[in-house]
Protein backbone atom coordinates (compact mmCIF):
# COMPACT_ATOMS: atom_id res chain seq x y z
CA UNK A 1 0.00 0.00 0.00
CA UNK A 2 1.49 3.50 -0.85
CA UNK A 3 1.17 6.00 1.03
CA UNK A 4 0.68 9.90 -0.59
CA UNK A 5 3.81 11.72 1.18
CA UNK A 6 6.74 8.54 1.32
CA UNK A 7 9.07 9.20 -1.54
CA UNK A 8 9.39 7.33 -4.30
CA UNK A 9 11.66 6.64 -7.39
CA UNK A 10 10.86 7.50 -10.79
CA UNK A 11 11.01 3.99 -11.66
CA UNK A 12 8.67 3.34 -8.69
CA UNK A 13 6.00 5.55 -10.17
CA UNK A 14 6.66 4.54 -13.65
CA UNK A 15 5.65 1.05 -12.91
CA UNK A 16 2.74 1.80 -10.58
CA UNK A 17 1.64 4.54 -13.67
CA UNK A 18 1.78 1.44 -16.11
CA UNK A 19 -0.09 -0.67 -13.44
CA UNK A 20 -3.02 1.79 -12.76
CA UNK A 21 -3.15 4.82 -14.76
CA UNK A 22 -5.17 5.10 -18.38
CA UNK A 23 -3.90 7.67 -20.08
CA UNK A 24 -5.29 9.80 -23.50
CA UNK A 25 -6.39 7.51 -26.47
CA UNK A 26 -4.15 4.78 -24.73
CA UNK A 27 -4.07 0.97 -23.75
CA UNK A 28 -4.57 -0.04 -20.21
CA UNK A 29 -2.74 -3.47 -21.06
CA UNK A 30 -0.13 -2.63 -23.49
CA UNK A 31 0.71 1.20 -22.28
CA UNK A 32 3.15 2.88 -24.37
CA UNK A 33 6.01 4.73 -22.56
CA UNK A 34 5.08 7.91 -20.67
CA UNK A 35 7.44 10.51 -18.84
CA UNK A 36 7.68 11.56 -15.59
CA UNK A 37 7.44 15.23 -14.92
CA UNK A 38 8.96 16.99 -12.01
CA UNK A 39 8.31 20.59 -12.35
CA UNK A 40 7.22 23.47 -15.20
CA UNK A 41 8.40 26.62 -15.41
CA UNK A 42 8.32 29.25 -18.39
CA UNK A 43 8.41 27.53 -21.76
CA UNK A 44 10.05 24.72 -19.82
CA UNK A 45 9.16 21.19 -18.30
CA UNK A 46 11.50 19.05 -16.30
CA UNK A 47 11.75 15.60 -17.06
CA UNK A 48 13.01 13.51 -14.16
CA UNK A 49 15.01 11.05 -16.42
CA UNK A 50 17.06 11.83 -18.95
CA UNK A 51 16.64 9.06 -21.38
CA UNK A 52 20.68 9.43 -22.25
CA UNK A 53 21.66 9.85 -18.75
CA UNK A 54 19.31 7.69 -16.50
CA UNK A 55 19.10 9.08 -13.01
CA UNK A 56 19.87 12.86 -14.33
CA UNK A 57 16.74 15.17 -15.14
CA UNK A 58 16.14 16.70 -18.47
CA UNK A 59 14.70 19.94 -19.33
CA UNK A 60 12.82 20.48 -22.79
CA UNK A 61 11.23 23.12 -24.52
CA UNK A 62 7.43 22.72 -23.98
CA UNK A 63 6.07 22.67 -27.79
CA UNK A 64 2.55 21.56 -27.01
CA UNK A 65 1.62 24.40 -24.23
CA UNK A 66 0.01 21.45 -23.01
CA UNK A 67 -2.31 21.12 -25.77
CA UNK A 68 -2.81 24.54 -26.73
CA UNK A 69 -3.64 26.04 -23.13
CA UNK A 70 -0.31 26.52 -21.41
CA UNK A 71 -0.17 30.33 -23.62
CA UNK A 72 1.92 32.35 -20.59
CA UNK A 73 3.77 29.40 -19.89
CA UNK A 74 4.36 27.32 -16.55
CA UNK A 75 4.69 28.85 -12.79
CA UNK A 76 3.78 32.20 -14.23
CA UNK A 77 3.59 34.25 -10.70
CA UNK A 78 0.54 36.22 -11.83
CA UNK A 79 -1.21 32.90 -12.21
CA UNK A 80 0.33 31.55 -9.13
CA UNK A 81 -1.01 34.59 -7.49
CA UNK A 82 -4.21 34.46 -8.39
CA UNK A 83 -5.17 30.63 -7.70
CA UNK A 84 -2.85 31.41 -4.11
CA UNK A 85 -5.36 34.23 -3.19
CA UNK A 86 -8.52 32.68 -4.26
CA UNK A 87 -7.85 29.53 -1.63
CA UNK A 88 -7.89 31.96 1.01
CA UNK A 89 -11.15 33.18 0.02
CA UNK A 90 -13.17 29.79 -1.21
CA UNK A 91 -11.95 27.18 -3.06
CA UNK A 92 -15.16 25.79 -4.25
CA UNK A 93 -18.72 26.91 -3.76
CA UNK A 94 -21.80 25.63 -5.71
CA UNK A 95 -23.39 27.29 -8.32
CA UNK A 96 -27.25 26.80 -8.03
CA UNK A 97 -28.72 29.48 -6.28
CA UNK A 98 -25.22 31.22 -5.22
CA UNK A 99 -22.90 33.37 -7.27
CA UNK A 100 -19.34 35.23 -6.34
CA UNK A 101 -17.09 37.95 -7.57
CA UNK A 102 -14.41 35.65 -9.50
CA UNK A 103 -17.39 34.65 -11.66
CA UNK A 104 -19.04 37.45 -12.02
CA UNK A 105 -16.04 39.19 -13.85
CA UNK A 106 -14.77 36.55 -15.88
CA UNK A 107 -18.47 36.42 -17.26
CA UNK A 108 -18.19 40.59 -17.57
CA UNK A 109 -14.78 40.00 -19.40
CA UNK A 110 -15.55 37.70 -21.93
CA UNK A 111 -18.48 39.47 -22.70
CA UNK A 112 -15.93 42.69 -23.22
CA UNK A 113 -13.53 40.62 -25.23
CA UNK A 114 -15.47 38.71 -27.64
CA UNK A 115 -17.08 39.25 -30.79
CA UNK A 116 -19.94 42.31 -30.01
CA UNK A 117 -23.41 40.80 -29.46
CA UNK A 118 -22.58 37.88 -27.10
CA UNK A 119 -23.33 38.94 -24.10
CA UNK A 120 -25.07 35.23 -21.81
CA UNK A 121 -21.88 33.15 -20.61
CA UNK A 122 -22.22 29.98 -19.33
CA UNK A 123 -19.25 28.59 -16.82
CA UNK A 124 -18.44 25.39 -18.20
CA UNK A 125 -15.89 22.95 -16.73
CA UNK A 126 -14.30 21.38 -19.87
CA UNK A 127 -14.37 22.07 -23.51
CA UNK A 128 -16.03 19.02 -24.16
CA UNK A 129 -18.86 19.86 -21.88
CA UNK A 130 -18.92 23.42 -23.39
CA UNK A 131 -19.60 21.72 -26.76
CA UNK A 132 -22.66 19.47 -24.96
CA UNK A 133 -24.06 22.92 -23.67
CA UNK A 134 -23.44 24.58 -27.23
CA UNK A 135 -25.46 21.93 -28.88
CA UNK A 136 -28.33 21.98 -26.31
CA UNK A 137 -28.60 25.43 -26.54
CA UNK A 138 -28.87 25.22 -30.38
CA UNK A 139 -31.84 22.49 -29.60
CA UNK A 140 -33.83 24.36 -27.11
CA UNK A 141 -33.50 27.66 -29.35
CA UNK A 142 -35.19 25.54 -32.12
CA UNK A 143 -37.67 24.06 -29.71
CA UNK A 144 -38.47 27.55 -28.27
CA UNK A 145 -38.61 29.38 -31.72
CA UNK A 146 -41.27 26.80 -32.25
CA UNK A 147 -39.08 24.39 -34.55
CA UNK A 148 -38.88 21.33 -32.40
CA UNK A 149 -37.56 18.88 -35.98
CA UNK A 150 -34.76 20.82 -35.74
CA UNK A 151 -32.57 18.68 -33.82
CA UNK A 152 -29.47 18.02 -36.45
CA UNK A 153 -26.19 19.78 -36.28
CA UNK A 154 -24.25 20.64 -39.65
CA UNK A 155 -20.79 19.66 -38.84
CA UNK A 156 -17.84 19.71 -40.97
CA UNK A 157 -15.16 16.64 -42.13
CA UNK A 158 -12.11 16.98 -40.53
CA UNK A 159 -13.66 18.80 -37.31
CA UNK A 160 -12.99 17.94 -33.78
CA UNK A 161 -15.13 19.21 -30.68
CA UNK A 162 -14.15 17.02 -27.86
CA UNK A 163 -14.85 13.13 -26.42
CA UNK A 164 -18.73 13.60 -24.98
CA UNK A 165 -21.27 11.94 -26.74
CA UNK A 166 -22.38 15.23 -28.53
CA UNK A 167 -19.12 16.33 -28.84
CA UNK A 168 -18.26 13.17 -30.37
CA UNK A 169 -20.93 13.44 -32.78
CA UNK A 170 -19.92 16.45 -34.59
CA UNK A 171 -16.14 15.39 -34.85
CA UNK A 172 -14.83 14.02 -38.18
CA UNK A 173 -17.02 10.68 -37.99
CA UNK A 174 -15.02 8.69 -40.57
CA UNK A 175 -11.15 9.55 -40.04
CA UNK A 176 -11.72 11.07 -36.36
CA UNK A 177 -10.83 9.50 -33.03
CA UNK A 178 -14.27 8.18 -32.53
CA UNK A 179 -15.13 5.84 -36.01
CA UNK A 180 -15.66 3.07 -33.40
CA UNK A 181 -19.00 4.87 -31.88
CA UNK A 182 -21.42 4.93 -35.30
CA UNK A 183 -24.67 5.02 -34.53
CA UNK A 184 -24.44 5.03 -30.83
CA UNK A 185 -24.26 9.16 -31.61
CA UNK A 186 -26.76 11.67 -32.68
CA UNK A 187 -26.95 11.43 -36.46
CA UNK A 188 -25.27 14.73 -38.01
CA UNK A 189 -25.14 15.74 -41.12
CA UNK A 190 -21.64 16.37 -42.62
CA UNK A 191 -20.31 18.95 -45.20
CA UNK A 192 -16.64 18.33 -46.46
CA UNK A 193 -13.73 19.33 -44.87
CA UNK A 194 -13.36 22.83 -46.14
CA UNK A 195 -10.68 23.41 -48.96
CA UNK A 196 -6.87 24.59 -47.46
CA UNK A 197 -6.49 28.07 -47.06
CA UNK A 198 -4.39 29.53 -49.98
CA UNK A 199 -6.73 27.16 -52.46
CA UNK A 200 -7.91 28.55 -55.99
CA UNK A 201 -11.48 30.64 -55.62
CA UNK A 202 -13.13 27.79 -57.12
CA UNK A 203 -12.42 25.28 -54.63
CA UNK A 204 -13.76 28.19 -52.17
CA UNK A 205 -16.81 28.54 -54.23
CA UNK A 206 -17.31 24.73 -55.11
CA UNK A 207 -17.24 24.24 -51.20
CA UNK A 208 -19.79 26.58 -50.36
CA UNK A 209 -22.17 25.47 -52.78
CA UNK A 210 -22.01 22.33 -51.22
CA UNK A 211 -22.49 23.47 -47.74
CA UNK A 212 -25.41 25.66 -49.06
CA UNK A 213 -27.32 22.55 -50.86
CA UNK A 214 -26.40 20.40 -48.12
CA UNK A 215 -28.72 23.42 -45.90
CA UNK A 216 -30.62 23.59 -48.18
CA UNK A 217 -31.84 19.98 -48.72
CA UNK A 218 -31.81 19.30 -45.03
CA UNK A 219 -33.21 22.93 -43.38
CA UNK A 220 -36.09 21.16 -42.07
CA UNK A 221 -34.30 19.29 -39.50
CA UNK A 222 -31.52 21.48 -38.54
CA UNK A 223 -30.44 23.64 -35.54
CA UNK A 224 -27.30 24.83 -35.93
CA UNK A 225 -23.40 24.92 -38.15
CA UNK A 226 -21.16 23.42 -35.87
CA UNK A 227 -17.18 24.45 -36.74
CA UNK A 228 -14.13 25.28 -35.50
CA UNK A 229 -13.30 28.53 -37.32
CA UNK A 230 -10.25 28.92 -39.89
CA UNK A 231 -8.10 26.05 -37.83
CA UNK A 232 -9.33 22.61 -37.51
CA UNK A 233 -6.72 21.22 -35.41
CA UNK A 234 -7.20 17.56 -33.51
CA UNK A 235 -8.68 16.65 -36.91
CA UNK A 236 -5.85 16.75 -38.99
CA UNK A 237 -4.50 21.28 -38.47
CA UNK A 238 -6.13 22.02 -40.93
CA UNK A 239 -6.39 26.04 -42.05
CA UNK A 240 -8.84 27.16 -44.42
CA UNK A 241 -10.01 30.67 -45.79
CA UNK A 242 -11.88 33.37 -44.26
CA UNK A 243 -14.25 33.27 -47.22
CA UNK A 244 -15.50 29.61 -46.05
CA UNK A 245 -16.30 31.10 -42.58
CA UNK A 246 -18.56 33.88 -43.80
CA UNK A 247 -20.05 31.99 -46.15
CA UNK A 248 -20.89 29.62 -43.10
CA UNK A 249 -22.16 32.65 -41.41
CA UNK A 250 -24.47 33.53 -44.21
CA UNK A 251 -25.76 29.71 -44.78
CA UNK A 252 -26.87 29.78 -41.11
CA UNK A 253 -28.74 33.26 -41.76
CA UNK A 254 -30.35 32.05 -45.03
CA UNK A 255 -32.22 29.15 -43.20
CA UNK A 256 -32.63 29.80 -39.70
CA UNK A 257 -29.42 28.14 -38.11
CA UNK A 258 -27.36 28.90 -35.48
CA UNK A 259 -23.78 29.67 -36.06
CA UNK A 260 -21.72 27.63 -32.84
CA UNK A 261 -18.03 28.56 -33.39
CA UNK A 262 -15.54 25.88 -31.37
CA UNK A 263 -12.77 28.43 -30.43
CA UNK A 264 -11.75 26.15 -27.66
CA UNK A 265 -8.41 25.67 -29.31
CA UNK A 266 -8.17 28.22 -31.26
CA UNK A 267 -9.06 31.05 -28.84
CA UNK A 268 -7.25 33.70 -27.11
CA UNK A 269 -4.57 34.92 -29.44
CA UNK A 270 -3.47 31.04 -30.94
CA UNK A 271 -3.99 31.82 -34.89
CA UNK A 272 -2.78 35.63 -34.54
CA UNK A 273 -6.29 37.56 -33.70
CA UNK A 274 -7.77 37.10 -30.15
CA UNK A 275 -10.32 34.99 -31.83
CA UNK A 276 -10.05 32.84 -34.94
CA UNK A 277 -13.68 34.69 -35.93
CA UNK A 278 -12.25 38.55 -35.91
CA UNK A 279 -10.01 37.67 -38.31
CA UNK A 280 -13.13 36.85 -40.69
CA UNK A 281 -14.86 39.45 -39.20
CA UNK A 282 -17.68 36.82 -38.63
CA UNK A 283 -19.96 36.73 -35.17
CA UNK A 284 -21.47 33.56 -34.19
CA UNK A 285 -24.44 33.23 -32.06
CA UNK A 286 -22.97 30.68 -29.77
CA UNK A 287 -18.91 30.89 -28.81
CA UNK A 288 -17.58 27.97 -26.92
CA UNK A 289 -13.73 28.60 -25.57
CA UNK A 290 -11.58 26.41 -23.20
CA UNK A 291 -8.44 25.80 -22.98
CA UNK A 292 -6.22 28.67 -22.72
CA UNK A 293 -9.00 30.65 -20.87
CA UNK A 294 -7.34 29.77 -17.47
CA UNK A 295 -3.41 30.23 -19.14
CA UNK A 296 -3.72 26.14 -19.00
CA UNK A 297 -3.65 26.34 -15.06
CA UNK A 298 -7.40 24.91 -14.22
CA UNK A 299 -10.07 22.94 -16.88
CA UNK A 300 -12.59 25.21 -16.97
CA UNK A 301 -14.37 26.49 -20.04
CA UNK A 302 -17.38 28.70 -21.15
CA UNK A 303 -20.04 29.37 -23.94
CA UNK A 304 -21.71 32.66 -24.90
CA UNK A 305 -24.47 32.96 -26.78
CA UNK A 306 -26.72 36.48 -27.89
CA UNK A 307 -29.18 37.60 -26.00
CA UNK A 308 -31.81 36.69 -28.63
CA UNK A 309 -30.13 32.94 -27.97
CA UNK A 310 -30.29 33.06 -24.52
CA UNK A 311 -33.70 34.63 -24.60
CA UNK A 312 -35.30 31.89 -26.85
CA UNK A 313 -34.48 29.40 -24.61
CA UNK A 314 -34.92 31.29 -21.60
CA UNK A 315 -38.72 31.93 -22.89
CA UNK A 316 -38.90 28.74 -23.87
CA UNK A 317 -40.23 24.63 -22.92
CA UNK A 318 -37.58 24.00 -19.63
CA UNK A 319 -37.96 27.85 -18.89
CA UNK A 320 -33.86 27.86 -18.93
CA UNK A 321 -30.35 26.01 -20.34
CA UNK A 322 -30.84 22.43 -19.19
CA UNK A 323 -27.48 21.77 -18.07
CA UNK A 324 -25.37 22.46 -14.82
CA UNK A 325 -22.27 20.69 -13.78
CA UNK A 326 -20.65 20.50 -10.00
CA UNK A 327 -18.14 22.15 -10.50
CA UNK A 328 -19.49 25.00 -13.34
CA UNK A 329 -17.59 28.90 -12.29
CA UNK A 330 -15.49 27.02 -10.42
CA UNK A 331 -13.87 30.02 -7.89
CA UNK A 332 -10.21 29.19 -8.40
CA UNK A 333 -10.40 28.78 -12.00
CA UNK A 334 -12.60 32.01 -12.64
CA UNK A 335 -9.59 33.86 -10.47
CA UNK A 336 -6.84 32.32 -12.90
CA UNK A 337 -8.93 32.89 -15.44
CA UNK A 338 -8.99 36.57 -15.10
CA UNK A 339 -5.43 36.50 -14.13
CA UNK A 340 -4.87 35.30 -17.48
CA UNK A 341 -6.86 37.82 -19.27
CA UNK A 342 -5.07 40.68 -17.74
CA UNK A 343 -1.69 38.88 -19.07
CA UNK A 344 -3.73 39.12 -22.40
CA UNK A 345 -5.04 42.60 -22.11
CA UNK A 346 -1.97 44.64 -22.93
CA UNK A 347 -1.85 43.28 -26.44
CA UNK A 348 1.62 41.75 -25.98
CA UNK A 349 0.76 38.42 -27.16
CA UNK A 350 -0.33 39.65 -30.72
CA UNK A 351 3.62 40.53 -31.04
CA UNK A 352 4.52 36.74 -29.62
CA UNK A 353 2.07 35.35 -32.24
CA UNK A 354 3.53 36.85 -34.84
CA UNK A 355 7.27 35.94 -33.99
CA UNK A 356 6.67 32.74 -32.82
CA UNK A 357 5.12 32.15 -36.28
CA UNK A 358 8.18 33.62 -38.51
CA UNK A 359 10.11 31.49 -36.11
CA UNK A 360 8.46 28.11 -37.18
CA UNK A 361 7.56 29.12 -40.24
CA UNK A 362 11.46 30.34 -41.13
CA UNK A 363 12.79 27.46 -38.98
CA UNK A 364 10.39 24.34 -40.70
CA UNK A 365 10.59 25.52 -44.58
CA UNK A 366 14.13 23.36 -45.05
CA UNK A 367 11.49 20.61 -43.83
CA UNK A 368 9.89 20.87 -47.39
CA UNK A 369 12.47 18.97 -49.43
CA UNK A 370 12.60 16.20 -47.35
CA UNK A 371 10.80 12.57 -48.65
CA UNK A 372 8.17 11.59 -47.14
CA UNK A 373 7.02 15.61 -46.39
CA UNK A 374 3.76 16.39 -47.68
CA UNK A 375 3.48 19.46 -46.23
CA UNK A 376 4.84 22.53 -44.18
CA UNK A 377 2.32 25.45 -43.00
CA UNK A 378 1.85 27.65 -40.17
CA UNK A 379 -1.43 29.33 -38.96
CA UNK A 380 -0.24 31.89 -36.35
CA UNK A 381 1.63 30.39 -32.57
CA UNK A 382 1.08 26.79 -34.60
CA UNK A 383 3.05 24.87 -37.13
CA UNK A 384 3.02 21.85 -38.83
CA UNK A 385 4.42 19.33 -40.80
CA UNK A 386 2.11 16.82 -42.58
CA UNK A 387 4.19 13.71 -43.41
CA UNK A 388 2.99 10.61 -46.30
CA UNK A 389 3.05 8.44 -43.66
CA UNK A 390 1.62 7.64 -39.84
CA UNK A 391 4.28 8.52 -37.38
CA UNK A 392 6.14 6.56 -35.39
CA UNK A 393 5.07 8.12 -32.17
CA UNK A 394 7.37 6.37 -29.35
CA UNK A 395 10.07 7.31 -32.29
CA UNK A 396 9.53 10.68 -33.18
CA UNK A 397 8.73 11.53 -29.15
CA UNK A 398 12.25 10.11 -28.83
CA UNK A 399 14.04 11.97 -31.23
CA UNK A 400 12.41 15.08 -30.04
CA UNK A 401 13.69 14.76 -26.67
CA UNK A 402 16.79 14.24 -27.76
CA UNK A 403 16.72 17.55 -29.47
CA UNK A 404 15.66 19.28 -26.37
CA UNK A 405 11.67 19.63 -27.30
CA UNK A 406 8.54 18.20 -26.10
CA UNK A 407 6.22 17.08 -28.77
CA UNK A 408 3.07 15.02 -29.50
CA UNK A 409 2.68 13.80 -32.83
CA UNK A 410 -0.25 12.46 -34.20
CA UNK A 411 -1.61 10.20 -37.37
CA UNK A 412 0.64 12.15 -40.07
CA UNK A 413 1.26 15.08 -38.37
CA UNK A 414 3.94 17.04 -36.16
CA UNK A 415 3.21 19.74 -34.93
CA UNK A 416 3.80 22.63 -32.72
CA UNK A 417 1.79 25.19 -30.69
CA UNK A 418 3.96 27.09 -28.22
CA UNK A 419 3.16 28.88 -24.93
CA UNK A 420 3.59 32.89 -26.36
CA UNK A 421 6.52 33.37 -23.73
CA UNK A 422 8.85 30.76 -25.57
CA UNK A 423 12.01 32.69 -26.42
CA UNK A 424 13.26 32.90 -30.19
CA UNK A 425 16.31 30.12 -28.91
CA UNK A 426 13.40 27.90 -27.43
CA UNK A 427 11.26 28.16 -30.88
CA UNK A 428 14.34 27.20 -31.99
CA UNK A 429 14.94 24.15 -30.08
CA UNK A 430 11.36 23.30 -30.93
CA UNK A 431 11.97 23.45 -34.83
CA UNK A 432 14.83 20.91 -33.94
CA UNK A 433 12.83 18.77 -32.09
CA UNK A 434 10.19 18.81 -34.91
CA UNK A 435 12.85 18.34 -37.77
CA UNK A 436 14.47 15.22 -35.98
CA UNK A 437 11.01 13.74 -35.26
CA UNK A 438 10.71 14.25 -38.62
CA UNK A 439 13.52 12.56 -40.02
CA UNK A 440 13.20 9.93 -36.74
N1 LIG B 1 -13.00 21.62 -29.14
C1 LIG B 1 -11.79 21.72 -29.69
C2 LIG B 1 -11.62 22.53 -30.94
C3 LIG B 1 -10.69 21.09 -29.11
O1 LIG B 1 -9.47 21.19 -29.67
C4 LIG B 1 -10.90 20.35 -27.91
C5 LIG B 1 -9.77 19.65 -27.28
O2 LIG B 1 -8.74 19.39 -27.86
C6 LIG B 1 -12.18 20.28 -27.36
C7 LIG B 1 -13.20 20.93 -27.99
C8 LIG B 1 -12.42 19.51 -26.11
O3 LIG B 1 -11.89 20.16 -25.00
P1 LIG B 1 -11.55 19.37 -23.65
O4 LIG B 1 -10.43 18.44 -23.99
O5 LIG B 1 -11.20 20.43 -22.67
O6 LIG B 1 -12.78 18.63 -23.27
Amino acid sequence: MSTTTAPRTVADLLAADRAHVWHPYASATRPGPVRLVERAYGARLVLADDPARPGEPREVVDGMASWWAAVHGYAHPALDAAVTEQLGAMAHVMFGGLTHAPAVRLAERLVELTPAGLEHVFLADSGSVAVEVALKLAVQHQRGAGRPRRTRMLALRGGYHGDTSGAMSVCDPVGGMHALFPGRLAPQVFAPRPPARGSDPAAVTAWVDEVRALARDHSDELAAIVAEPLLQGAGGMHAYPAACLVALREIADEHGLLLVLDEIATGFGRTGTLFACDAAGVRPDVLCVGKALTGGYLSAAAVLCTREVARTVSDGEGGGLLHGPTFMGNPLSSAVALASLDLLADGSWAADVARIERGLATGLAPLRDLPGVRDVRTCGAVGVVQLDHPVDVPRATDAAVAAGAWLRPFRDLVYAMPPYVASDAEVATIVAGMTAAVTA
